[in-house]
């Protein structure tokens, strides 16, 4: 037997596990019998996979319907480069110059993907546009990639998120383009309301613009208003945690979602990690459930996955409002239906007609992207099943 909460099960995605085993007409107590012999996870783990597929199930039946995908457009540019940070970004100092061309890359790609999908007749479900930070665009060339967005995937969507997540890139101008594509969700994410912090983890912004950009966002009545969350920070512990968490929920943003630190092989920390000290598991474990007791007094956790070096095997929990969840998140966590991938390093995942399904992804460096984005488009039309 193990003390890991996670017992043995490897795979960022537990619930899926799950739901596997409700398609098949297992209880609470057949599903807990195996997961708990089959992986030794704790009871505590899994009454919290079990309220997270309770909250998915309608929404994966929903978005299983035949003929729906998903679109997510990666914009890999961010102000600075976090110390933690994996996902292909660029600095704007780096090779911001390129944003122009890289836009006009995507609005091509956007294009062909919409003829894809007339010619398949498949349906747009919903759109996320993350990265990288979408907002390190200027507004001119965040409307130029919503506009073609919209006019390649007319009609109605499920959600339309953007995120936001350095505060100090969201402008007026920003949130007017927002508003006038109706994105439905945007995200601004502190990861930590304490100054220091911010600092240490190269981000150049306070918190007062967090503040600042939340409080814009919920004047600008887009509906659902997302920021995130790192438990496990160096130098950070309970009372800091708990600080940033009060300042972040009087803020009343529709979704939380908190994250655990887990160092990644291509990051600046992992370059330099004797300079840093993390907390303990036990730490570690005392903070995530202090954190997540505070949220469910008034959210509900609606989808969740794990990576592999996260702090004390924890695990990344997002958190909503009754009725407020991401359908996008659920939808590409527990891989319902096909997500195209576009821009810099986005990963597509085709369903084939068995289940199982593809994973294709966009180069990470924008220059690649912008050279090899026809091939990646053809071999994205390539694995979609007739
Ligand atoms: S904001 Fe996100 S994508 Fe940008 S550098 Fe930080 S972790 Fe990376």
């Amino acid at each position: 037997m193990t003390n890991k909460p996670w017992g043995r099960m490897v795979g960022v995605r537990p619930a899926k596990q799950l739901h596997t085993l409700l398609d098949k007409g297992f209880d609470y107590e057949a599903a807990f019998e195996y997961m708990h012999s089959k992986h030794g996870i704790s009871k505590e783990k899994f009454d919290l996979l079990w309220r997270v597929a309770e909250v998915e199930r309608p929404i994966l039946s929903e978005s299983s319907r035949p003929g729906l995908f998903s679109v997510y457009v990666g914009i890999p540019f961010c102000p600075t480069r976090c110390l933690y940070c994996s996902f292909p970004s660029h600095s704007l100092k780096e090779l911001g110059k390129l944003r122009g061309q890289f836009v006009d890359t995507l609005l091509w790609e956007i294009e062909e993907t919409a003829k894809m999908a007339a010619k398949y007749k498949l349906n747009p479900y919903t759109v996320y546009v993350g990265g990288g930070t979408p907002t390190a665009l200027s507004p001119t060339d965040l409307k130029r990639v919503l506009s073609a967005l919209r006019e390649a995937f007319p009609g109605v969507l499920r959600e339309f998120t953007v995120e936001a997540g350095r505060a100090d890139t969201l402008t007026d101008e920003h949130l007017a383009v927002l508003s006038h594509h109706q994105v439905s969700r945007v995200s601004v994410n502190p990861q930590t309301m304490h100054g220091k912090t911010l600092e240490l983890i190269g981000r150049c912004h306070s918190a007062e613009d967090v503040d600042r950009a939340a409080r814009k966002v919920k004047q600008a009545k887009i509906p659902v208003l997302n920021m995130d969350l790192i438990v496990g920070l160096p130098g950070e512990d309970a009372l800091m945690v708990r600080e940033s968490m009060e300042q972040i929920m009087a803020l009343a943003p529709e979704n939380i979602t908190l994250h655990v630190f887990s160092p990644k092989r291509a990051s600046r920390f992992s370059e330099d990690r004797r300079q840093f000290t993390l907390p303990a598991d036990a730490e570690v474990a005392a903070i995530h459930r202090m954190a997540t007791e505070m949220l469910e007094k008034k959210y509900k956790p609606y989808y969740l996955y794990r990576q592999r070096d996260i702090l004390g095997g924890q695990e990344n929990i997002g958190f909503c409002l009754p009725g407020y969840e991401c359908v996008y998140n659920i939808v590409m966590i527990e891989e319902r239906h096909h997500i195209f991938g576009l821009g810099g390093g986005a990963t597509s995942k085709i369903i084939r007609s068995d289940g199982t399904f593809m994973n294709l992804s966009n180069p990470k460096d924008v220059r690649i992207y912008i050279e090899r984005v026809k091939d990646m488009v053809i071999g994205r039309q390539a694995e979609l099943p007739g």
